[in-house]
């Protein structure tokens, strides 16, 4: 049996991304440094815990990890000596890796705001609690991480939670929960409490009362949400009918929901260090021989160094073309403004391999806008270390039920 045990600059590293502070939940940032009683000594309490298991007959498995990889700051998990134990009880079954890398990058997520390194200033949704609403069972909460992936079967409510989220930038996202409809029967009571970081701590209560809607910010309620807040999303084809006879910026235009002078702006914004897939780009007018008049078209230059029509890209293709876009604007906004970026894995069709570049960009703790990607099934081929799974599930006629891990 072997063991790969961290070293010590190594187990320090992630004390210190941790903040020494235990990154468990229910710990809320607790201290493990301190005064320790002799006056000129200190005390430390916290362990470095591994994520995937030290040793090859460990609780959680090795995941197919290199040692190398195994003995990594990024395989460790700061907690006080109470959670180090008890995630390590009954074989670590309760407390599977993907569990352990959401604690982790929430807490590192927290930790990186406070320290306020490179990272905007302007807050981010840490948690969202259903107090009352349809689908779900009552008094369920859930906090984000800066990338947040929710898998759930269809009907489950994952349209419904991004729903509400999206109601802090604005009460578009509610006609389907009947407010101001003429129909009672639509009407349906909602009570959705948020915690935002903005920066300071605020408490934002979404209400749909009789068709009514309500925001009620830090104890006052207003029609709508007065906060700065912004939702950039990206629909799939089929949903916001877009197809190519009107020209490539109009087609990008639906898609990320904006409109057709900042799609063809933000394109040609696109610069080559930035974009996975996506390094710049031309628009071109192209006049086929017997169409009445010419279609705009993007000439895309892509990641192998290669320029291609954008209408003539694999689905997947245009679906990284299209993410690269919407990670461009998130960036631009989140620098005023907290930022979330709501994707459906359908709407991009990406291999896991290609998707994984994605979401190994987006989990980094310095991205400054906060990601949610919906999905009916994890791919579970996709690089998804540093993603909080956030599972919805239906059993019973309760409501759906929320789960992480
Ligand atoms: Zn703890």
């Amino acid at each position: 049996m072997t063991r790969e045990d961290f070293s010590a600059p190594t187990k320090r590293a992630i004390a210190m991304r941790s903040g020494y502070r235990c990154a468990h939940p229910e710990c809320e940032g607790r201290t493990t440094i301190g005064p320790a009683v002799d006056a000129d000594k200190s005390e430390n309490t916290g362990k470095a815990s591994h994520i995937f298991s030290a040793s090859d007959r460990g609780p959680r498995g090795q995941g197919n990890l290199s040692p190398e990889d195994l003995r990594s700051v990024a395989n460790g998990l700061w907690l006080c000596a109470k959670h180090a134990d008890q995630v390590d009880l009954n074989d670590g079954k309760d407390y599977p890796p993907p569990v352990l890398l959401g604690w982790k990058a929430v807490h590192e997520f927290k930790i990186a705001r406070e320290h306020g390194a490179m990272l905007n200033p302007f807050g981010w949704i840490e948690s969202l609690k259903i107090v009352d609403a349809p689908i779900f069972k009552p008094a369920q909460q859930i906090s984000f991480a800066n990338a947040n992936v929710l898998v759930g079967g269809n009907g489950v409510g994952k349209t419904t939670l991004c729903e509400w989220l999206s109601c802090l930038a604005g009460s578009a996202a509610l006609s389907r929960w009947g407010a101001y409809s003429e129909d009672n029967a639509r009407h349906s009571d909602i009570e959705v409490e948020f915690e935002i970081r903005a920066p300071t701590r605020q408490r934002a209560v979404l209400k749909v009362i009789s068709g009514k809607p309500s925001i009620t910010l830090d104890g006052k309620a207003f029609p709508f949400s007065p906060i700065g807040y912004e939702v950039v999303t990206l629909l799939s084809a089929r949903e916001v009918q877009a197809s190519w006879e009107e020209g490539d910026h109009i087609y990008i235009a639906k898609r990320l929901n904006i409109d057709a002078i900042e799609a063809q702006a933000l394109t040609d914004f696109i610069a080559s260090d930035q974009g996975v897939f996506l390094k710049g780009a031309a628009w071109e007018d192209v006049q086929d021989e017997d169409a009445e008049k010419p279609v705009r078209q993007l000439r895309c230059n892509l990641m192998k160094n290669f320029t291609q029509l954008f209408r003539t890209l694999s689905g997947g293709e245009t679906g990284a073309v299209l993410l690269d876009l919407a990670v461009a604007r998130a960036t631009i906004l989140s620098t005023y403004r907290p930022t979330l970026l709501i994707v459906e894995t359908s709407a991009i069709s990406m291999d896991p391999v290609f998707l994984s570049q994605f979401l190994e960009a987006l989990s980094s703790p310095l991205v400054p806008f906060q990601s949610i990607f919906v999905t009916t099934e994890l791919d579970e081929e996709a690089a998804w270390g540093g993603w909080q799974i956030i599972r919805l599930d239906r059993q019973n006629s309760e409501g759906t039920e929320i789960a992480l891990g």
